[in-house]
C-alpha cells in the first residue's frame, strides 16, 4: 500500500498525514506507546481536519493509528489541567470531524479506547482489524466519555447496550462491536486498505452517515418512549450510591438521559459539564492516583539493573486453601503446574475446587469447554518432590508453622534445578529464616497471595536480605504474567498489608470493648465508608483460630486479644465453624451472611467490665471512620518510615487490592491527606 502513498511536504509530528489516492487523506495518529491523545496531539490532529475540511479536492479522510493501535485515548496526565483558552483537546478535534462536510472512516487496528472511540463515532463509518478492542473505560477512572461518548453511542446502539458498556467500562472484540452495530466491517488485516475500498464504494453512492442527526432508542423492546423516566429510575437504583463510589455512574446515567431527551448539541453541552464536575471530583482524583501508583510499582530505587528469568513451568507445595487458588491462578495464565501434596483428602479437595472454578468460567461463557479441559490439565497432582525438577519458579503454600516451612525448603534446595526462584507464601514468617536453610538464598523470596488467590488482585512481592535483583524483578515480570499488581515489601512481619490489619482489627475490637456492636462497626465501614466488608466479618472470614496463633507467634509485637482469646477457647473460629464474632447458619447466604449474636454482646460487655472499660454511649459514626482509617494511616506511615513500603501509593494500592479498601478513596494514604 506504501506505493500508492504519497506523503505531504510537511508531515506534522505525531500526526501524519498522506494523501492515498486522488481526494482521499490518510491522517495516522503516531504516539508511542499507546497514542495518547493528549492536548499537544489533539491540537495536531485538529490541523489535519482543518486542512482537509479547507481542501476542495479532499472528498474523505481516514483516520488510523501508527504502534499496532488506533488509540488508548486521551492522556490521564492532562485530566489534572485546567485547559487555557488556546488549549486544543480530544473534544474539540471530535467536534470538529462532526462539523465537517467530509466523509470520516475510523480504520482502527488494537486498541479503540476512550477519546479514541469517540473519534471513531465522530466518523460515518468504522472499520477494525478482528483483534482490535473497542470500549469507553473512563468510569474506571471516576469519569464519562467527554468527547460525546454519552451522547453518540446510544444514539448508534441504543441506550440500554450503552449503559451497559459504559458502565462497566470493558472493552469488547471487533465481532462484538459489529454485533452491535459500533462497526460496520471487521476485516482480518490491512485495515487501512479495507477502509479505501469502502471509501471508494461510500463516496460513489451516500457517504454521509452521521450518529447525531439518529434519535437515541432506549434499546428495550416492547417500551415505548414513556418507558424512559422509569427505566433511567432504575438505572440509579443499579448503581452504587453518590457518595459510595458511585458518583460518575449517576452522572454518566444523566447523560444517557439526555441522550435520550434532548436534541444532539444540547446533549453535548449536558455531557460536557458533567464531565467537567467530575475531572475535578475528589473520586476521580483518587482514582487517578490508583491509575499512577500503579504504574510506579516497578520502580525500584536501589535495584541494580537485572534481566528477568524466563517462567515457563510453575510448581506448588501444598494444596490447601491457598496452594489450590495459587495452582489456578498459575494455570489461568497458560503456565503448566506441578503440585506437590501428601494428603489425598486434600488432593481430592482441590481437584473439586479446580473442577467447579473451571466449569463456573465455561457457564459463564469466558472459557471453552475445550480451552477450560486444557487449562485445568495443566495442573498435575504429585507426591515426591522428585517431581519439581522442571519448575521454574516454586512456591512454598504449606501450614504457617517455621518448622514445616524449614523442612520443605531444604528438601527444595536439593529438588529445584539451579536457578530455580524459590518463593514462600507465608503470612508472617520471616523470610530471611526460611532462605538460610537452602543453600541458594538470594533465590528466595515471599510471594504472599491473598485469599482467594486466583481472584484477589494483590501479590506481595517480598524482598528478603539475600533475595538477588535477578530473582526480585523475576518476581515482579511473575506478578505481570499473572495479571496481578505486585507490590514489593521488606521482610518485616506481618509486611504491609497485614501488618495494617492487625492494627486495624485491634482498633475495631477496642470500639467493641467501648460499647459499639461489632455488627454497627461493620455496618459503617461497609455501607458508609465503602469498604467491601466490615473488620469483623474479614476476622470471621479469616479464622479467629488463625488469628490468635499470629498473635502468639508475634508475642510482644502484637500482645493479646482477650476477645479473641475467649471466642476460640469456646470454639466459636469464626465462618468456618459457624460462629465468630458473629453466628452463621447454613440456611441464609449460604452460612456466609453474618447475624450478630447476642451472646457475644454479652461477653463483651463481660470482659469491657473486667478490664474496667467504660462504655461510651456516644461514638458517632464519623469517630468510627476516623479512628479505624487513622490507625491504617498511622502504621502505613511507620511502614514508610523503616522502609518496609517504598512509597505512600505502595500501601493504597496493598489496600485496594488486597483488603477492599474502596478505590475512590484512594487509599489510607491518600485518604488521610485529601478527606
Ligand atoms: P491449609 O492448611 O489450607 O493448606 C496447607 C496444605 O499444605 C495442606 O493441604 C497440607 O496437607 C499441605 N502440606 C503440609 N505440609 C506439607 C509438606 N511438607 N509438603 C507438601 N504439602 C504439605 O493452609 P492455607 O490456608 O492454604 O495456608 C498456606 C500458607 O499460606 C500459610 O503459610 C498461610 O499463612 C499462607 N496464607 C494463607 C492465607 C489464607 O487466607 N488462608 C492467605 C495468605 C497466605
Amino acid at each position: 500500500m506504501s506505493s500508492l502513498i504519497d506523503t505531504l511536504p510537511e508531515p506534522l509530528g505525531a500526526v501524519r498525514v498522506a494523501s492515498a489516492q486522488p481526494g482521499v487523506r490518510i491522517i495516522t495518529i503516531d504516539n508511542p506507546p499507546v497514542n495518547a491523545l493528549s492536548f499537544a496531539l489533539s491540537a495536531e490532529l485538529l490541523a489535519a481536519v482543518e486542512a482537509a475540511e479547507g481542501d476542495a479536492s479532499v472528498r474523505a479522510a481516514i483516520f488510523t493509528g501508527a504502534n499496532g493501535i488506533f488509540s488508548g485515548g486521551a492522556d490521564v496526565n492532562d485530566f489534572a489541567t485546567e485547559p487555557s483558552d488556546g488549549t486544543v483537546t480530544i473534544r474539540d478535534v471530535v467536534a470538529r470531524v462532526g462539523r465537517g462536510t467530509k466523509t470520516y472512516v475510523a480504520a482502527i487496528d488494537g486498541n479503540a479506547l476512550g477519546g479514541g472511540l469517540e473519534l471513531a463515532l465522530a466518523c460515518d463509518y468504522r472499520i477494525a482489524t478482528a483483534r482490535a478492542k473497542l470500549g469507553l473505560p473512563e468510569i474506571k477512572l471516576g469519569l464519562i466519555p467527554g468527547a460525546a461518548g454519552t451522547q453518540r453511542l446510544p444514539r448508534l446502539i441504543g441506550a440500554q447496550d450503552a449503559l451497559q458498556l459504559m458502565l462497566t467500562g470493558e472493552s469488547i472484540k471487533a465481532d462484538d462491536a459489529q454485533k452491535k452495530g459500533i462497526v460496520d466491517e471487521v476485516v482480518a488485516d490491512d485495515v487501512s486498505g479495507a477502509a479505501l475500498t469502502l471509501v471508494e464504494r461510500v463516496l460513489a453512492s451516500e457517504p454521509k452517515r452521521r450518529i447525531a442527526e439518529r434519535t437515541a432508542r432506549l434499546g428495550i423492546a416492547n417500551l415505548g418512549l414513556l418507558a424512559t423516566p422509569f427505566v433511567v429510575a432504575q438505572a440509579h437504583t443499579m448503581v452504587p450510591s453518590e457518595e459510595n463510589g458511585g458518583f460518575a455512574a449517576h452522572k454518566l446515567i444523566d447523560a444517557v438521559q439526555a441522550a435520550i431527551e434532548l436534541p444532539f448539541a444540547r446533549g453535548i453541552a449536558r455531557e460536557a459539564r458533567l464531565f467537567d464536575e467530575l475531572v475535578r471530583s475528589a473520586p476521580s482524583e483518587a482514582l487517578r492516583h490508583v491509575f499512577f501508583a500503579e504504574r510506579e510499582l516497578t520502580k525500584i530505587p536501589d535495584l541494580p539493573p537485572a534481566q528477568a528469568r524466563e517462567i515457563r513451568t510453575a510448581a506448588v507445595i501444598g494444596a490447601g486453601t491457598m496452594g489450590t487458588g495459587i495452582a489456578i491462578t498459575f494455570a489461568q495464565a497458560g503456565l503448566p503446574v506441578v503440585v506437590i501434596e501428601p494428603s489425598d483428602s486434600a488432593v481430592e479437595k482441590a481437584r473439586a475446587t479446580i473442577f467447579g472454578m473451571f466449569k463456573h468460567h465455561v457457564d459463564k461463557g469466558r472459557l471453552t469447554q475445550q480451552e477450560a479441559w486444557k487449562r485445568a490439565n495443566a495442573i498435575t497432582f504429585e507426591e515426591d518432590f522428585a517431581a519439581l525438577g522442571d519448575a521454574d519458579v516454586i512456591v512454598e503454600a504449606v501450614f504457617e508453622a517455621m518448622d514445616v516451612k524449614k523442612d520443605v525448603f531444604a528438601k527444595l534446595d536439593g529438588a529445584a534445578k539451579p536457578g530455580a526462584v524459590l518463593a514462600s507464601n507465608t503470612s508472617t514468617l520471616d523470610i530471611d529464616e526460611i532462605a538460610a536453610t537452602t543453600a541458594r538464598p538470594e533465590q528466595v523470596l515471599g510471594l504472599h497471595f491473598f485469599a482467594p488467590a486466583n481472584i484477589m488482585k494483590l501479590l506481595e512481592i517480598v524482598r528478603g536480605k539475600a533475595t538477588s535483583p535477578q530473582t526480585l524483578v523475576t518476581g515482579m515480570k511473575l506478578a505481570k504474567t499473572l495479571r496481578k499488581i505486585g507490590v514489593v515489601s521488606a521482610n518485616a512481619f506481618g509486611f504491609i498489608g497485614n501488618r495494617m490489619l492487625f492494627a486495624y482489627e485491634r482498633q475495631a475490637i477496642e470500639l467493641a470493648e467501648e460499647g459499639v456492636a461489632p455488627a454497627r462497626v461493620d455496618a459503617v465501614m461497609k455501607e458508609r465508608f465503602g469498604f467491601a466488608m466490615g473488620p469483623f466479618a474479614v476476622a470471621d472470614l479469616s479464622g479467629l483460630d488463625v488469628y490468635r496463633h499470629i498473635e502468639r507467634a508475634a508475642g510482644e509485637q502484637l500482645g493479646r486479644t482477650p476477645i479473641v482469646e475467649r471466642l476460640v477457647s469456646q470454639g466459636r473460629l469464626g465462618q468456618k465453624s459457624g460462629a465468630g464474632f458473629f453466628r452463621y447458619d447454613k440456611a441464609i447466604g449460604k452460612g456466609r451472611e453474618p447475624i450478630p449474636d447476642p451472646e457475644v454482646a454479652a461477653l463483651i460487655g463481660q470482659l469491657a467490665s473486667e478490664a474496667k472499660t467504660v462504655p461510651s454511649a456516644d461514638i458517632s459514626d464519623d469517630e468510627i471512620i476516623a479512628r479505624l482509617t487513622r490507625v491504617l494511616t498511622e502504621t502505613g506511615a511507620d511502614l514508610l518510615r523503616t522502609g518496609v513500603a517504598l512509597r505512600a501509593g505502595d500501601v493504597d494500592l496493598v489496600w485496594i487490592y488486597g483488603y477492599g479498601f474502596p478505590p475512590h478513596r484512594g487509599g489510607p494514604m491518600w485518604y488521610a491527606e485529601h478527606a
